[in-house]
Formats: structure tokens, sequence, C-alpha cells
């Protein structure tokens, strides 16, 4: 059975279903990371956010085609990567040492989402890899009469394009007609032509051009990679709220200026986070990496579910305390999935209540698929696998669950954890891993390898492992 899902349209500012191009099947494009540092909490919400919309699709029956770009080349990375350079440094050497600061963040970030069990895109396209069709597009954008070049650089001329300013719903009355940015990144009350392609500056690397040697600018970069790995129309486009303006505007004009049709659908955006009820900045000592969590003992997928168990469309206040409450609910699921899992001890006395637990299993799978397929409104989709949790766990405390009932409570479990990677069937193959990488630290702690024995430590604090170190020199170990 296929679902229709219907997610909220930044372009109409409306809930409407997601009708794919092609049935069944989804094409999603979202802005990846600028890998110049570690990913942020905030950053990794959004990450989240679109793993639980991938996810939601995959489950309700569509086939996903994801696409992520790596941003590799950029302002931020320039600026930390040719710090050691000298003045007269050849280019090949520029690139080098680009590419190994992007190299060294983009495994980062993959370890990262493989911690919060973000599903990998079916596409990957670093930018870099894709400068051939940056220059065709803006070379057709300059056929066009929508771009034209000023200086070595290339820019985009807003005013012929009558669309522009449709996504942050901009008043064109307000644009300045000829002034041009070279920043990537501006105010909505600087809106004006935007640069596409940047001519070559002293100290930062280069590509050949027919302008001449340059780089491409940040908005280029989406709308190349876009077009050619997912095609000239796509279902849904997706990042934070902070891409509406001007990244995901700029999108537009560059993809919908060359192909002359409309280029993507549904255009959804995750909110920001806020952290103990004030901005992130690393001035005020709230400014989180995951790594900075699991060191402090937070286990990967209680942030998961913490994040996840807040609409995508509001703040997201994250605080330790919504951390310890999403623990909470994560240990009552679990427990419930145990549960279900045995084979149920009925002792309570007699049970008075008529349930027929199949009937309320239906019900509660309804209201969970009502709610996902409502703009992905997992509050509402938690409360109605709580609901089930407390009816059941009563009956079942007087009225053992048969084996067959046990066993569609267990499926749809799996169903809904399909979407929330965070009460998975756990197997006897994961103690055997703890129990190994115990092990390992063991021998690294015997051959006084400290910086080891602190990794595989982290590992499994990072796997919602707590070792415990007996005073007999043994070591037990329980999940978080
Ligand atoms: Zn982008």
């Amino acid at each position: 059975m296929r679902r229709t899902i219907s997610l909220f349209n930044t372009l109409t500012r409306r809930v409407e279903p997601v009708v794919p191009v092609i049935e069944g099947q989804i094409s999603l494009y979202t802005c990846g990371p600028t890998v110049y540092n570690y990913a942020h909490i905030g950053n990794l919400r959004t990450f989240l956010f679109q793993d639980l919309l991938k996810r939601t699709f995959a489950a309700g029956g569509h086939q996903v085609m994801h696409c992520m770009n790596i941003t590799d080349v950029e302002d931020k990375i320039i600026r930390d990567s040719q710090g050691g350079l000298s003045a007269d440094a050849p280019n090949e050497a520029r690139h080098a040492a680009m590419k190994a600061l992007t190299e060294r963040f983009t495994a980062i970030f993959l370890e990262d989402l493989e911690t919060l069990r973000v599903r990998p895109a079916d596409h990957l396209p670093r930018a870099t890899h894709y400068i051939p069709q940056m220059i065709r597009l803006v070379q057709n954008l300059e056929a066009r009469g929508l771009a034209y070049a000023r200086e070595g650089s290339v820019y985009y001329r807003i005013a012929n394009l009558p669309q522009y300013g449709c996504l942050a719903h901009l008043d064109r009355e307000g644009m300045q007609a000829g002034a041009s940015v070279d920043a990537d990144e501006y105010e909505r009350d600087a809106i004006s032509d935007f640069v596409l392609w940047k001519g070559a500056k002293p100290g930062e690397p280069w590509w050949d051009s027919p302008w001449g040697q340059g780089r491409p600018g940040w908005h280029i970069e989406c709308s190349a990679m876009g077009m050619e790995l997912l095609g000239e129309r796509v279902d849904i486009h997706s990042g934070g709220v902070d891409l509406i303006f001007p990244h995901h505007e700029n999108e537009i004009a560059q993809s919908e200026g060359c192909l002359g049709h409309r280029w993507v659908n549904h255009w959804v955006h995750g909110e920001f986070l806020m952290v103990e009820g004030q901005k992130m900045a690393k001035s005020l000592g709230n400014f989180f990496t995951l790594r900075d969590l699991v060191a402090k003992g937070v286990d990967p997928i209680a942030l998961r579910y913490a994040i996840q168990s807040n609409h995508y469309r509001k703040v997201l206040n994250f605080s330790f305390e919504g951390l310890r409450a999403a623990e909470n609910a994560l240990k009552r699921i679990r427990a419930f999935r145990k549960r279900m899992e045995g084979e149920g001890q009925a002792g309570g006395g007699p049970w008075k209540e008529q349930l027929d637990p199949m009937a309320r299993l239906e019900q509660a799978r309804e209201a969970f698929w009502a709610a996902m397929a409502d703009d992905l409104n997992t509050p509402e989709a938690l409360a109605a696998i709580f609901t089930l949790i407390n009816d059941l766990n009563a009956m079942d405390d007087h009225v053992a669950l048969t084996r067959e009932e046990r066993g569609a409570v267990l499926a749809f479990l799996d169903e809904s954890d399909a979407i929330f990677a965070a009460w998975p069937h756990e197997t006897e193959n994961l103690d055997a891993e703890v129990e190994a990488l115990i092990d390992a630290r063991r021998a690294a702690k015997a051959a006084k390898n400290w910086a080891e024995a602190d990794r595989v430590r982290d590992q499994l604090k990072a796997m919602g492992i707590v070792l415990e170190d007996r005073k007999d020199g043994s070591t037990g170990w329980r999940r978080a």
C-alpha cells in the first residue's frame, strides 16, 4: 500500500500532498554540508529532519532517490585551507591543501551521520567534480540574457527573470537592478545580481573557464549537481530555513532560467535550533558538535529522538532536560518491545475491560500514519505509540496477549522504527560486538595504549553502552 504524504511547501505556504513526477518514485535533493569544520547540532537537526522525511516516504511505499551534495569549494574552505601556503604557491598546491581539509571533514561528517543512523544518500556529489557542468550552466544563462560577465566574474541578472523572488516572497520593488554582490551569503535588503562564477583572486585555487581563471559561486553548485543527477523535474528540495534566501531563491533562478520551466515542485524547510533558550554561539559556551555531546555521555540515538520528536517546522529548544526525557521515552518503548518479544505472564487478577488488542493496534497504526502523512507530525505519531503501549501493557498484566497478537504489535514497532530508527530489535550479535570491543579495550589498556583504550570507550559510548569497571579488574556493561 502506497501512502500519500503531505508536506508544507515554502513556495505556496501551504501543506500540500506530494505528487511525484513519476508515480511511486520521489526525487529528493538536500543541500549538504560545507566541509571545513565539525557539524554542530543545529546543522545535524536539518539532516535528521531530512532523514525522517526520506524514511517516511520509504516506509510509505515510495522509492526515494536522494542526492545530497558536499560543498568542497567555497569562501570559508579557501580561508581555512590556504594559510600554510606561500604567496607564490602553485595552483596544484592550493587545490591539494583545499582537498586535504575537505576530505578530512567529509569523512567526519559521514561518520556523524552514521552514528545518528541517518541513511546515506544515493548520490553524494562533490562540487569540485562538477566544474564543467557548472561552467556549461553559466554559459547557458549568458546565452539566454540572464547572466553577464564583468572583470572575470559572471553575475545573474535578476531583473530579467520574472519569477525571481517567488520562494522567499520578495517584493520586486526592493530589488537593486544593476547592483551586484560578490558574497554568497547576504541579507534580504541587499537583493541584487548575485555571483555565478568568481574570477580568481591572488592566493586562491582556480579552474580555467571561458571567463579566465576562477571558481564557482556557491549557489551554482547545487543547481548544476541537482540537474545533472536528478534531472529537469525534481519532486522535493530541502534545507534549513536559513537557505530559503538567498541560496534556494538563487537556485530557482539558475535552474529555471536555464530550463524555462518549473524545476522543483516542493520546497521543504526545517526550522533552526536553540540551546537552553539561547541562540547557539561559541562565545556563550552552548555550541555543541555531536562529538562534544557523546564525550558528555549523551546517547546519539537519544539525541536523534529528542530532535525528531519535535515538529520540524517549530524552533527546537535543545536542553539536557529534554535529552533525559528522550532517554526515558525510548526506555519505555524498548521495554515494551522486550515485553512483546517475551511470552507474557498474566497474573494481575481478573480483567474487566473489553479490549480487542488487534483492533486497538490497527487504530494506533492508522493514527500514527495519519500524523506522519500530515506534514510529518511526529509529536502526534509518537503519542499514538504511547497510548498503545499504555493500553496493551494494562491488558497484558491481566490477560496475556497471544503470540499472534504479540507478533502483530512487533510488526508495527518495526514499521515505526523504520522511520525513527530508535527501537530496533536487538540481536545477540550486538552483545557479541560489545564484548569484542570490551576485550579490545582491555588489551589496549594492558599494552598501555591509552589513546586506543579511550577511542574504544568512546565508540562503545556512541553505541549507548555504559562500561562499569569492577573492583576485581573485570568490566561489566549495560545499555544507557
Ligand atoms: Zn544548495
